[in-house]
């Protein structure tokens, strides 16, 4: 295999680890790296990620995975060794998902990132990382667009959707006590919504949940009144992002917003795939408390100030939302279509 050119139009063949490869953003990070030449180990416990998500390059000779969680992956300590950039994507994601067992997400999202931290520091300070934070760290300042130096408003203790940012928060704050004492080269990327195939609507996201509703002919179920607002990025765009990000080193030892600024509400996003999908499906109007299960306090806004992302990568959008919807739509079509044809049979 070459020796990769990436982004920054150096030569360079990276030994690449990726915690939670097998999931959403993971499995494109692992793509990605794969086509440029690179050589990727993905570890991965397959809770919410899937093999489905790897299986286009599954067989390729550069692709190693292993089955494991990566709180107790014994791999760990030669992995760093040898990787010359990690990106740990392990982590409890979703509002469905993270209200139903909220101690899963405190040890994988707080002790599998200080796991991460405690054995690169002590086997290889040159390593890269990307450390995945979130928009949910802004929390609820009630702002309509955050920039990366804003306060953090948390609420009090009794709303359990807190914990997910909160986990979040103890990894920006691990990072940043992690080089204090070592050269570790951390981006810490607080990612807004993303999108894109391989994303499952199981645990709350909007857009698969949509989608996948408006092309069964089902009704689009609004929660609340559709009024809070999101703005989305296709994940293909994000994952040149947290590349450009891990080989610049202006960046190193940053907090830099990873998303798109095109913000639209969550009624007008039904409207749209319903009309890009040309479906007849009707919107539905459900309660928080409906949809969740308890009281549920929801963001109004949440849309990213970029100007730092832009100054450190030259990074702009190739996706336009549009393109995005029309190519899940297709898949999601092409998805039923194989699931009809291996029922029927
Ligand atoms: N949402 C919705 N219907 C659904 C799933 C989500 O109206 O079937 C709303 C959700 O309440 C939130 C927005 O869509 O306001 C985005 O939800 P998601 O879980 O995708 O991401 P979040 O931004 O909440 O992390």
């Amino acid at each position: 295999m070459n020796a990769s050119t990436n982004d920054t139009g150096t030569d360079r063949r990276l030994n690449v680890l990726i915690t939670g490869g097998a999931g959403f953003i993971g499995s494109h990070l692992a793509d990605m790296h794969l086509q440029k030449g690179d050589s990727v180990t993905i570890v991965d416990n397959l809770s919410t990620g899937s093999l489905r998500n790897i299986a286009g390059f599954r067989k390729h000779p550069d692709l190693q995975f292993h089955k494991a969680d990566i709180l107790y992956w014994e791999g760990i300590d030669d992995a760093m060794h040898w990787a010359d950039r990690v990106y740990h994507m392990a982590a409890v994601v979703g509002v469905k998902k993270v209200l139903s067992d909220p101690r899963v997400v405190m040890a994988t999202n707080i002790a599998g990132t200080e796991r991460i931290f405690r054995v690169a520091s002590r086997a290889n300070p040159d390593i890269e990382m990307i450390i995945p934070s979130s928009s949910e760290v802004y929390g609820f300042s009630g702002k309509p667009f955050f920039s990366e130096s804003d306060d953090i408003v948390l609420r009090p203790l009794d709303h359990h959707r807190w914990i997910y940012a909160v986990s979040k928060l103890a990894d920006e704050y691990l990072a940043m006590a992690y080089r204090k004492h070592s050269a570790a080269k951390v981006v810490v990327v607080r990612l807004f919504n993303t999108v894109g195939p391989n994303q499952t609507g199981r645990y709350g996201m909007v857009v698969p949940t949509f989608i996948s509703q408006a092309v069964a002919g089902e009704p689009l179920t609004i929660y609340g009144n559709g009024h809070q607002a999101r703005s989305f990025c296709d994940v293909r765009d994000t994952v040149v992002a947290l590349d450009r990000l891990a080989c610049n080193p202006q960046a190193q030892g940053e907090i830099v917003n990873v998303g798109s600024d095109a913000e639209r509400s969550i009624r007008e996003l039904a409207e749209l795939i319903v009309e890009r999908a040309g479906s007849s499906s009707p919107l539905r109007f459900i309660s928080y408390a409906d949809a969740y299960g308890e009281h549920f306090e929801d963001h109004m806004h949440r849309r990213p100030d970029i100007r730092k992302l832009h100054s450190l990568t030259g990074f702009w959008h190739h996706w336009q939302f549009n393109d995005t919807l029309d190519d899940l739509i297709l898949r999601e079509r092409e998805r039923r279509a194989v699931q009809d044809h291996t029922v029927g049979v």
